[in-house]
C-alpha cells in the first residue's frame, strides 16, 4: 500500500479550511453551522476558504 502523504496533506487543509469563524466571538464552528455555538451570534465567516481554491 503506498503512502498517501499528499492525499492525507490535502484532508489535512481541507480540514483545516472548512469551517467558520464567529465574528462576535471569534470560536470555531463546523463549516455547516448557521450559528455560533457559543454565543448564538449568526455573524459566521468561513477560514480561509481562499486558500483551497487556489490548489
Ligand atoms: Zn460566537
Amino acid at each position: 500500500m503506498p503512502i498517501t502523504d499528499v492525499m492525507k496533506k490535502q484532508l489535512a487543509q481541507r480540514r483545516k479550511l472548512f469551517f467558520k469563524i464567529c465574528l462576535k466571538c471569534g470560536s470555531k464552528n463546523s463549516i455547516s453551522a448557521t450559528r455560533c455555538r457559543k454565543c448564538k451570534s449568526g455573524d459566521l465567516r468561513l477560514k480561509n476558504r481562499a486558500l483551497a481554491a487556489k490548489k
